[in-house]
Formats: structure tokens, C-alpha cells, sequence
């Protein structure tokens, strides 16, 4: 018998059911309070609460997000040199990305510290590898 369509006596055996695939992993860092950076306990007032402990959040050209401890309120304030020291990292050049105590954990590097500290042209730069050179009394 001629049909029109192809007709199989035996209908097409099915593939095995793909076993599930695994839930991908959760993401542990949503929902999670942010990473604390530090802490700047007894320079603030909390604006709401007027707590004076506060973590530090987060950092953006010298101005850092500070939260209260008690009450969660969130607020901008102006960096506190000396807290966080180990937060500056060199913004361009050689050791982009490196703090200055990684950077000056090697000979090498604590010579351009030293330099960077007299003669670099970004202040920001100079300035923190001073500090860091106050701070540090090199043992060269
Ligand atoms: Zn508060």
C-alpha cells in the first residue's frame, strides 16, 4: 500500500531520559551583607543612631561607604587616613592593582616606593607612599 506518508511499524524508541543536571551552585555572595573592609570604630557619628562604630564597605577616590553596626544606616564619608592603609593601590604603571606593601615587600619595589614617595606625578601616589614610608621605617 502506497500512503502518503512514510508509516513505521514501530514508533521510534525513545532516548533515555537525561538524568537531571545538577542545580547550578547558589551564588554564596547574593544576599550577603557586602565584604567589610575595615573597621572605623569612634571616627563618625552614625546619622541616624549616632553610634560611633561603623565597618567600612567600600572605598571610591577618598571617600568611603561606612555602615552602622547597630542600625544598618549607610553613609558616605570622607576617607580617615591611617585606618586602612593596605586599601591604596598603585592606579597605573608597573604595579597597577598592588597595594604598596606588596609592592614594597621586595627590594625592587620598595625603591620605587621610595621614589614614587619624592617624585610621583599622580599626589594620590606620593602622598600614600609617604604615609606608608612614615608608617613603615624601612629596615634598608
Ligand atoms: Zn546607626
Amino acid at each position: 500500500m502506497n500512503y502518503l506518508f512514510e508509516v513505521r511499524d514501530k514508533k521510534p524508541e525513545r532516548k533515555a531520559v537525561e538524568p537531571e543536571k545538577p542545580i547550578a551552585p547558589r551564588d554564596e555572595a547574593a544576599g550577603q551583607a557586602p565584604a567589610v573592609l575595615g573597621k572605623a570604630d569612634d571616627l563618625f557619628d552614625c546619622w541616624w543612631c549616632q553610634a560611633r562604630c561603623h565597618d567600612v564597605i567600600d572605598e571610591y577616590k577618598g571617600r568611603w561607604k561606612v555602615e552602622c553596626c547597630f542600625c544598618g544606616s549607610i553613609q558616605a564619608v570622607d576617607r580617615v587616613e591611617g585606618v586602612l592603609p593596605e586599601l591604596f593601590t598603585f592606579p597605573s604603571g608597573r604595579f597597577a592593582g598592588q597595594s604598596i606593601e606588596s609592592v614594597a615587600a621586595t627590594d625592587r619595589g620598595l625603591k620605587f616606593v621610595v621614589w614614587a614617595a619624592e617624585k610621583h606625578d599622580n599626589k594620590e601616589v606620593q602622598d600614600a607612599c609617604k604615609f606608608f614610608l612614615d608608617s613603615h621605617k624601612p629596615t634598608v
